[in-house]
């Protein structure tokens, strides 16, 4: 019988090389691949032998099958014309960081399972928070500190966890049903989902209204007076969740004066700038994090715009005590003596999972791959590359520019009176307003951009408006990509009007 040798040096010395040339392939072939997988639901299904082999086969077998039948199903997230949702950012130096933390694949719950894991962290925490120029407070050399986790959603699960026990401690547990959490209708669903899961009544979560106008933006006045209504009412306002670069639009809460208002009621302000968070270390963007001195946590995804490979979300907190306090845990078999010290981070007791990955090598990798003056060029390109993409829009009068830019996404639509003439009967007899034949239209636009496997982008609803986003800083992207997408933009424009016409 074949004796399996599962980290035989020599094989995976041969094998790791031939995946590595498959990838830098892939990386050069990118753009042919239709960018938006074109498969049907249950493709793989059909391709799949319905049971897992009971013999070993060879890496080149598997290879093959990955070429034929997985790549078909893959939508191309690091291709040059991929602008759908927020990029994804990865490089040599994400992947090469993410290859070792899997090579060594340690479990580093706490400090002795594997100290520099957890010291490296911090290091790396540091640096990022320095070069972001956070307060003092929310730095390890401060009294506070920073953890790597998954993704966002995980931030906000802590903080709200931290939040809640906080507030409880001092009004009594019993009273969990009148704690209180705040977001705006751009919130990212994420706040939901983590006070739902943390016990938080339906009814006082509360989400309060954005408008146009104010370019969707939470109004400290607004969360004032939901505030003030809930206190009347015998109710505890808990926690706030401001964004900067909301996931629809990147509108930018005034995270200073919402800051002040949750001062008042010892609200926790956790700050979300998953996506924007990582262009502030450019100085001309820092100051859209003025006041963050204000808030009790920050967020941003290094593997949105910071070229660290999924997943990497950091998040800082001014009083790590808070999220220990809820989230430690203590059993016999992982008793030592560095953590009895107190000397030590246990990172276990920062999160909610135990086992935890080495996600730092990632962002250490990163930042001396390339140094800070390259990251903030890179993310600059981004900037730059969709101010041309929006002066592109600009110039076809049929289209918008629906909410002004403030990063590197654009979010754009054809306007009414482009397709009026399309709608025209059915606005007239009343049966349908003019903005939703405008909806139905870019809707159908979309469907064809993306249908066309070229360019991928995706939409928003905002104030009830359906807008195009385009969504630029994939780490392959240059400026002709850019200006190919908008020339598909308008070749399926012109094809939709026409046809419907
Ligand atoms: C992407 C995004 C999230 C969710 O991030 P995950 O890492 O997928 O949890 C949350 N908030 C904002 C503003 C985002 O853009």
């Amino acid at each position: 019988m074949n004796m399996m040798k599962p980290l035989d040096p020599t094989e995976f010395r041969r094998q790791g090389h031939m995946m590595i040339d498959f990838l830098a392939d892939y990386y050069e072939n990118i753009a042919k691949y239709p960018v938006l997988s074109q498969v049907e639901p249950g493709y793989l299904r059909k391709l799949m032998p319905s049971f897992a082999p009971l013999n070993p086969e060879p890496i080149e077998t598997i290879l093959q099958d990955l070429q034929q039948h997985i790549l078909p199903g893959i939508t191309h997230w690091q291709s040059p014309n991929y602008f759908a949702y927020f990029p994804s950012s990865g490089s040599t130096a994400g992947f090469l960081g993410e290859m070792l933390s899997t090579g060594f694949n340690l479990v580093g719950f706490n400090w002795v399972s594997s100290p520099a894991a957890t010291e490296l962290e911090g290091v790396v925490m540091d640096w990022l928070g320095q070069v972001l120029k956070l307060p003092k407070d929310f730095l390890f050399s401060g009294c506070g500190g920073g953890v790597l986790l998954g993704t966002t959603c995980e931030a906000i699960l802590v903080t709200l966890v931290a939040a809640r026990d906080q507030m409880l401690s001092k009004i009594g547990r019993e009273n969990i049903g009148k704690l209180v959490v705040y977001v705006s209708d751009q919130t990212h669903c994420a706040v939901q989902k983590a006070a739902h899961v943390i016990g938080i009544h339906p009814t006082c979560f509360r989400v309060i209204k954005t408008l146009k106008s104010t370019s969707f933006t939470l109004l400290p006045e607004s969360l004032l007076s939901a505030v003030r209504t809930d206190v009347r009412k015998g109710l505890v306002p808990c926690y706030v969740c401001v964004t900067v670069g909301t996931t629809s639009t990147t509108a930018i809460d005034p995270l200073g004066p919402l800051c002040k208002v949750a001062k008042e009621y010892a609200i926790w302000v956790h700050v979300d700038a998953a996506y924007a968070g990582s262009v502030c270390i450019c100085p001309e963007f820092r100051h859209l994090i003025d006041g963050v001195e204000g808030a009790n946590s920050f967020s941003l995804n290094a593997h949105k715009w910071f070229l660290t490979n999924l997943d990497c979300c950091c998040l800082w907190v001014k009083d790590p005590t808070s999220l220990i306090k809820s989230l430690s845990t203590h059993s016999v078999y992982l008793e030592n003596s560095a953590s009895d010290s107190k000397q030590v981070v246990d990172y276990k007791d920062w999160q909610i999972t135990l086992s935890r990955r080495f996600r730092a090598l990632k962002v250490w990798l990163v930042f001396r791959s390339y140094g800070v003056a390259n990251l903030r060029s890179f993310l600059r390109s981004h900037v730059e590359m969709a101010k041309a993409f929006e002066e592109l829009v600009k110039q076809d009068k049929r289209f918008e520019i629906f909410v002004p830019r403030n990063f590197a996404l654009v979010c754009f639509r054809l306007i009414p009176s482009a397709v009026a003439k399309i709608g025209n009967g059915r606005v007239q007899n009343g049966h349908i307003k003019a903005e939703d034949v405008a909806n139905e239209i870019n809707r159908k636009l979309l469907d064809s951009i993306n249908g066309s496997g070229t360019v991928y982008m995706t939409h928003a609803i905002v104030g009830g408006v359906y807008v195009i986003r385009c969504a630029i800083g994939a780490s392959l992207t240059e400026k002709k990509h850019v200006i190919k997408a908008w020339k598909v933009v308008q070749e399926r424009t012109d094809a939709i009007l026409k046809q419907l016409d």
